[in-house]
Formats: C-alpha cells, structure tokens, sequence
C-alpha cells in the first residue's frame, strides 16, 4: 500500500518534449494572470448568481442531477474529445492540447510541474471558459424557462462550480508533493487517479475523470477493481491495481518502449492489450 506519491522519475523522451514546449511559451504568457482572471471571474458568476436566488428551498436539489451529468460530460468531453481526434477546428484544437502536448508533458513517474509558467500546460485556455460560460449560459436560460428562474440559476452555479473544481483538482494532480495533495479526500485520490492515466500505455482508455471518479466508475473505465466509496475515497492506495492492467502500466514506464511503442496519437498497443484495456 502506498501513502503517498513516489519520488519523479523523468525519462529522455519527456526531458526532450518538455524543453520544446517550454521554450515555444510566448513571453507575454503570465500564469498567475491567467488563472486569476479564471478564478476571479468564475466566483464573480457563481457570486452575482447567489445574490439573485429567492427562498430557492428544495430548487437546492437541482445540484444533485447537474453535478452528476457533469460528472458524466467531464467523462465524456475526455474520453471523446481529448483522446479523439475529431477533425473539426476548436475540437481538433482540444484533442491536440491534450492527447498531443499534456500527455508527453506529464507521465505516471513525473506528473509535477515546477514553474508558473507550466500552468500554460496545466489549465485550459481561457477561450474555453467563455465557450463553457455560453453553453452554460444556455441551459441554465432553458432550465429557468422550463422550470423556475431559481432553477435555471443553480444550475449554472453547479456548471461553473464544477469547471473550477475541474481545474483546481486537475491543478491538484500536477502541483509537487504536499500536505493538502496528501492527505485531503478526494485530493489525494484524484491525484493518484490522473497520475495513473497518465501512464503512456493506458492513457487512451482509462481514469477519464478529474473531479470524482464517478462516471470512471459506472463504466467501468477506472484502473481500480473496488466499490464506489473505495474507489471514491481510494486516496493513494495502489492494492486495488486491476492486475490485468500491471503488465501494461510497467512496460510503458519503460524509457526504450516509450521511445519505440509511443507517439503523439498515443500507445502502439499489440491486440492482447487492447483486450484488456477494453
Ligand atoms: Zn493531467
Ligand atoms: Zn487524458
């Protein structure tokens, strides 16, 4: 059982990819700026919709399914867009950032950033946030229409609370070792869970979620065999390992597979590791 994250172990391969990337920064790129304007106007949104609820009483529910289904788009938007090329702009763009750049950024044996200005690779562009902040918009106008404007307020608390705590969670899985990462619930196990996709061999299928592995779960897409609660309040135990999942974990660890068996699209995966992988 292991408590806590293993010591980083960097290979050629990601040294070489990571020098590239961080000398193609521009120098304007600020990272505080960039996640306080994320933050700041966040909870400005989630702050202006809390002042204009009246006595929402049981509208308070409306957390529960939009959470959930939140859950399950996070699950989605990563597993589909992330790890899929759709050749469209804006989501090739996605998909580019992420299974192209963050993955050969970021490894299971060194998955920390340093510097601020690595949160360029960290956290989404803030483009994202106002595309996310318009279809939520959207819904959120839908729901008040359908139902009540408490209603249609809560839910855009929930989605903009959600993106913020995706951000901050997946912020949480590339900072170094700490006390918080360590030991808060949830932290600690999101971190070990997205470390654990990030492993070259599985990164195409397993551990899509970064908030709560729920959706993870209910598919059957985490690299755990456990219980919902254990799964959720796993921490940085590695006895639930699906063992089916060790040999591939460790061959892709090794630094001359990476440099043979993984390109910027992913894992060269034989037909027996696809099985397992599912
Ligand atoms: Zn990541
Ligand atoms: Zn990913």
């Amino acid at each position: 059982m292991t408590t806590f994250s293993k010591p980083m172990v960097m290979t050629d391969r990601q040294r070489k990819f990571r020098e590239i990337y961080v000398s193609g920064i521009s120098p304007f790129y600020n990272g505080i700026f960039h996640i306080g304007i994320m933050y700041g106007v966040g909870s400005l949104i989630v702050f202006y919709c809390l002042t204009q609820l009246d006595n929402p009483s049981w509208a308070w529910l409306t957390i529960i399914p939009v959470a959930i289904a939140g859950n399950f788009v996070e699950w989605t938007m990563h597993k589909y867009v992330m790890h899929r090329l759709v050749d469209v702009f804006a989501l090739r763009a996605i998909y580019d950032r992420h299974t192209r750049q963050h993955h050969q950024y970021f490894t299971d044996t060194d998955y920390t950033i340093e510097t601020v200005k690595e949160h360029r690779i960290v956290f989404f562009p803030l483009r994202v946030l106002i595309v996310l902040g318009v279809f939520g918009l959207l819904i959120s106008y839908c729901a008040a229409k359908a139902i009540n404007t408490n209603v249609g307020y809560i839910v855009y608390i929930t989605m903009v609370s959600h993106y913020l705590i995706y951000e901050t969670f997946h912020y949480c899985c590339h900072i170094q070792e700490n006390w918080f990462v360590r030991n808060v619930p949830l932290v600690n196990t999101i971190r070990r869970h997205h470390a654990a996709h990030h492993n070259l061999g599985i990164m195409m299928h397993k551990n899509m979620n970064l908030t709560f592995p729920l959706a993870d779960w209910i598919m059957g897409t985490s690299d755990l065999k456990r219980g919902l609660l254990g799964t959720l309040f796993n921490g940085f135990n590695e006895d639930h390992i699906d063992p089916n999942l060790l040999p591939i974990i460790s061959k892709f660890r090794e630094e001359k597979v990476q440099q043979n068996k993984v390109t910027l699209e992913g894992p060269i995966l034989t037909n027996e590791e696809k099985e397992i992988l599912g």
